[in-house]
């Protein structure tokens, strides 16, 4: 095999390792956000359920103060039928009364209903709370696993890119420029082997004179179709 050859395959099996470890790094903020996401969506259906539970709590409230305004009318129609002589007035008092219990019967309902809803509720919110308290917990456990496998990336990559300018002393600048193109444009793969005289990059057969001349061993050969370094597997 070409010194060249074996010096580049060197180089490109740390800077696959290096290329690797790139893009898990680069894909720690995705994960981060879609943990965050997940948390989110836990705290909305917290807030649901909270904001329902104080909307009745409220309603039940503004309907007692409605219940005792309608009584308290009660009273002043009945204090007013005892003050009053004609028979008329006191039958126009009688309806109000009537139509002012009917409308209690009816608020009374209502906060029946409500409070069976609280009831129903009450569950549910603790429920909500705990898939709360536990996602807090598991989003702070995940985040900070995140930040250690961030770091332990960023120290691996810095020693293997440490490690890296050794690894290209003795190759040529023109062929060193060449092969760098290539990994970055053939995602990770500038130098591949002849196999079967097909080139293992593209998968398309080479000529045969393509073929003499890497088994020559003579210089560094392209592959016709997509310039990537070939070599004899
Ligand atoms: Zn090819």
């Amino acid at each position: 095999m070409l010194p060249e050859i074996e010096k580049l395959l060197i180089l490109q099996d740390s800077d696959q390792k290096i290329r690797t470890l790139q893009l898990e790094l680069n894909a720690v903020p995705d994960q981060k956000t879609t943990k965050e996401k997940a948390f989110s969506e836990l705290t909305h259906q917290l807030d649901r359920v909270k904001t329902r539970s104080r909307e009745i709590e409220l309603e039940k409230q503004r309907l007692e103060l409605e219940v005792q305004t309608k009584r308290g009318s009660i009273a002043r129609y009945r204090q007013q039928q005892l003050q009053t002589r004609k028979n008329e007035e006191y039958s126009a008092l009688n309806h109000e009364i009537s139509i002012a219990e009917n409308k209690i019967r009816t608020i009374e309902d209502h906060q029946l209903e409500l409070m069976e809803e609280a009831e129903k509720l009450q569950p549910i919110l603790e429920e909500a709370q705990k898939t709360y308290a536990d996602g807090r917990t598991k989003l702070e456990a995940q985040l900070s696993g995140l930040v250690t496998r961030k770091s332990s990336l960023e120290a691996r990559i810095r020693e293997l890119e440490t490690a890296r300018t050794r690894l290209t002393e003795g190759i040529e600048e023109e062929l060193l420029y060449q092969y760098s193109r290539l990994f970055k444009s053939k995602s990770g793969h500038a130098v591949v082997p002849v196999d079967h005289e097909v080139c293992s990059g593209c998968h398309m057969k080479v000529t045969t004179q393509t073929v003499v001349l890497v088994k020559s061993e003579k210089s560094i050969t392209h592959c016709p179709q997509c310039g990537r370094i070939l070599y004899m597997s």
